[in-house]
């Protein structure tokens, strides 16, 4: 099969870098498409563990990563923004070519992925680790226009700090309100944390202020937990509103300001939408998504579709693990060895997965959820796991808040390098 190989501006700048561009030259080429928690470390694993045998190429649009996890700390001040951010330099360094440009289609027969600035990258294996996207009209009412009004901040960066910036210019005694999303979605516990964020920000300054949970869940990730902190640190501010109370069937007016909720217009100062999630739109374009994400098996996180392409991190419908960046990463690792094994024969190791998830109820006070995974029939199986305890000593639960910060920065030097 003839194939064309770099082609366009994108192309150009990464051939500035003097990286190596042609498959021509020999070498089996991986494309990894999406530089965040899962790609990142997949294109650095394939990179460091293959030591030149491999041609990696890691195809981002930005040139700065602003990590979700830990963005909902920013919020309450805990962290700032800035901290969150991640440059791709240190990856050029382990020899990965990168490419700063989206995605735009992947043709399977021809292996070849299109770039939006008009380049074609042939490839010997693709790894798509696109995120997520939102489904339209999930939250009725509510678009991706209206996100500069009711922001989502379910993406890291910009988001995040325009709904930070509408906290803090909320009247006083407003009303904060999160449209929770269905299941399954990024970050089971994330928009809890985020929940407790607010009230820990809003405790400080804005005291009368009240914040209203919408959700179309009957329940949620570590709900005792959560449930058991909002009444110790932010008593008579959370209200939840499950389906049962209309938080199934919200309508948003982000042009008035209001939520209707079970026929009761109620007036909002601030709203968080986050609405229901789907495989970032490269899976779709690439004809792998079923239902919305796309279905692998549990060995390597090949698609069920096309053995030639790997889909992980929260694009994946893999079994029981959380979309969470944890569990991206982990799954970065087996697929690189596992591709790195079937290109250049490398041995294989079994595959092994973990995710932990901490959450931040209160400065000092963390909660952690997590288990082992192993590959079962045709999916992820879940292995023993473990969850903090309502009642948990002041002393644990601050241990576990710092156990999370130290999380992030040995995360993101694994993922970044
Ligand atoms: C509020 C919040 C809190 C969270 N807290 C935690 C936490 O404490 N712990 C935890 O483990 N996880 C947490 N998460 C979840 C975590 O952020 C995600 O699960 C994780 O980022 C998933 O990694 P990923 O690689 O699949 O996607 P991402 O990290 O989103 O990376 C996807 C990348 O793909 C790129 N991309 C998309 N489409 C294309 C394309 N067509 N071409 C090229 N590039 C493309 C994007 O620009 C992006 O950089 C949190 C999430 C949120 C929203």
């Amino acid at each position: 099969m003839k194939r064309r190989h770099f082609i366009g501006a994108a192309v150009a700048s990464a051939a500035a870098l003097g990286a190596p561009m042609l498959r021509a030259q020999g070498r089996p080429r991986v494309v990894v498409v999406g530089g965040g928690a899962g790609g990142a470390t997949v294109a650095r694993y394939l990179a460091k563990d293959s030591a030149g045998a491999l041609d990696v190429v890691l195809v981002e649009p930005n040139v700065v990563y602003s990590s979700c996890f830990f963005s909902n700390l920013t919020l309450a001040d805990l962290r700032s923004p800035e901290s969150l951010e991640h440059g791709y330099d240190r990856l050029g360094a382990f020899g990965i070519t990168l490419v700063h440009d989206r995605a735009t289609g992947v043709d399977r027969a021809r292996r070849e992925v299109t770039l939006g600035a008009g380049g074609v990258l042939a490839y010997d294996k693709l790894v798509l680790a696109p995120g997520i996207d939102f489904v339209p009209g999930s939250v009725t009412g509510w678009s991706e226009a209206d996100d500069e009004i009711f922001p989502h901040a379910y993406r890291g960066g910009a988001q995040v700090a325009l709904l930070r910036a509408q906290l803090g210019a909320m009247r006083p005694g407003g009303t904060f309100a999160l449209v929770a999303p269905p299941n399954p979605y990024r970050c089971p516990p994330g928009p809890y944390e985020r929940v407790s964020m607010v009230a820990c920000l809003l405790s400080r300054i804005n005291p009368t202020a009240k914040v209203l949970v919408l959700d179309p869940k009957p329940s949620f990730s570590k709900q005792a937990l959560f449930e058991d902190g909002w009444a110790r640190h932010y008593p008579g501010v959370v209200e939840w509103i499950g389906p049962d109370a209309g938080g199934a069937a919200v309508e948003v007016r982000p042009g008035v300001g209001e939520i209707v909720v079970a026929g009761a217009v109620l007036r909002v100062d601030v709203a968080n939408i986050i609405p229901a999630q789907k495989a970032g739109a490269i899976a779709d374009a690439a004809g792998l998504t079923e239902g919305g994400w796309v279905p692998v098996e549990p060995l390597a996180l090949a698609t069920k579709a096309d053995p030639a392409v790997h889909v992980l991190g929260d694009a994946a419908a893999q079994g029981d693990m959380p979309k969470s960046g944890f569990s991206a990463n982990s799954q970065a690792k087996v697929v690189a060895n596992a591709i790195r094994a079937e290109l250049t024969g490398s041995r294989a190791f079994p595959p092994r997965y973990a995710n932990t998830c901490w959450s931040a109820i209160a400065p000092g006070d963390g909660v952690k959820v997590g288990a082992t995974y192993s590959a079962g029939e045709g999916k992820i199986a879940a292995g023993a796991g473990f969850i903090s305890q309502a009642g948990e000593a002041a002393e644990l639960r601050a241990a576990t808040y710092a156990e999370s910060f130290a999380w992030y920065d040995a995360i993101s030097e694994d993922i970044f390098g």
